[in-house]
């Protein structure tokens, strides 16, 4: 399940629609120079600017306040160019991330972590989705991976990929099991799943052995090693499955592309043309 075709689909399909509603604007917030978060920051931007979205990335010094921080989100909450704002995580220890989030307005919290819509996601009502379990769902949509009252395991539990896509399939009627540090025997769980996801951020963590033959592998790891980046998945797991995604070259260009997606959704939100469930701030 290659990332690349789809993401240029949806990305094109952006473009257009972002032309349609005007000027929309992405704000994004790094805080400290993290070297990771800085190649993404680039990328995604590269993309909005790609796809006609006006978008400014605002480097800011490792030191700033909890206070100064939650200043500047307060000022593009209210500044009606902005359409979606994303603080680029993690944040730096002194930070509390949990609540710089609950700062951001949620109908401009395109990274979908604010309180309000993940619990939207919760109550089977989404309105922001994070933008990896959202490419997720879509790459495996593509390519006619059933869900319907099959075995989804999930491995991990964070709030932007593990616990947003068990929700999505569970929405999709699949019986959805989460694994994570503190599983007994992950292997007992990932061999009974028609679908696997694997976000853990730890190279082969899954292995062969552990996958279903003729499953469907959906690997969102990125792991930094001498050979280059690898997922969380043993490279030999594809001779089992029937459906693998690539790393790199599988979720990554994805997210990038939902994210792109979910400004435009912001936008139609602060425009009118989709209706915000409000009473939320
Ligand atoms: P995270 O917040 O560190 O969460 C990792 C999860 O894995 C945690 O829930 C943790 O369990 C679980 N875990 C750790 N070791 C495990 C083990 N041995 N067995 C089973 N579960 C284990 O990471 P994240 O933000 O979800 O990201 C996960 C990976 O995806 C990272 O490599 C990240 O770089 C990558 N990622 C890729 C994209 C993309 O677009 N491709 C986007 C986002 C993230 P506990 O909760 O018990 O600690």
């Amino acid at each position: 399940m290659e990332g690349p075709p789809l993401a240029a689909r949806i990305r094109t399909e952006v473009a257009e629609e972002a032309h349609e509603l005007g000027t929309l604007r992405l704000v994004t917030l790094q805080v400290g120079e993290d070297p990771a978060s800085t190649i993404y920051l680039r990328r995604k931007h590269e993309a909005a600017q790609e796809a006609g979205i006006d978008s400014d990335d605002r480097k800011l010094p490792e030191d700033i306040s909890e206070d100064e921080l939650l200043v500047i989100v307060g000022e593009l909450n209210v500044d009606d160019a902005v359409d979606g704002i994303l603080v680029q995580l993690p944040l730096p220890a002194h930070l509390d991330e949990g609540r710089v989030i609950r700062e951001i307005d949620p109908i401009k919290d395109v990274d979908g972590l604010h309180p309000f819509n993940a619990g939207q996601l919760y109550l089977g009502r989404p309105t922001m989705v994070p933008a990896t379990p959202l490419g997720i769902t879509a790459l495996l949509a593509e390519h006619r991976v059933p869900l319907e009252g099959k075995e989804a395991v999930v491995v991990g539990r964070s709030d932007i990929v593990g616990k947003p896509t068990a929700h999505l399939l569970l929405q999709a009627n699949a019986t959805v099991t989460i694994c994570h540090s503190k599983t007994s025997d992950l292997a007992r769980y990932t061999l009974e799943a028609d679908v696997l996801v694997v976000a853990v951020g730890s190279a082969e963590v899954v292995t062969p052995d552990m996958v279903k033959q003729g499953s469907a592998v959906v690997d969102v790891g990125i792991n930094r090693t001498e050979g280059g980046i690898v997922g969380d998945l043993a490279p030999d797991a594809a001779d089992v499955a029937a459906f693998i995604t690539p790393v790199p070259g599988g979720v990554g260009p994805m997210t990038i592309a939902m994210l792109l997606r979910n400004t435009v959704k912001a936008a139609r939100y602060r425009r009118g043309f989709l209706a915000f469930p409000r009473g939320q701030r």
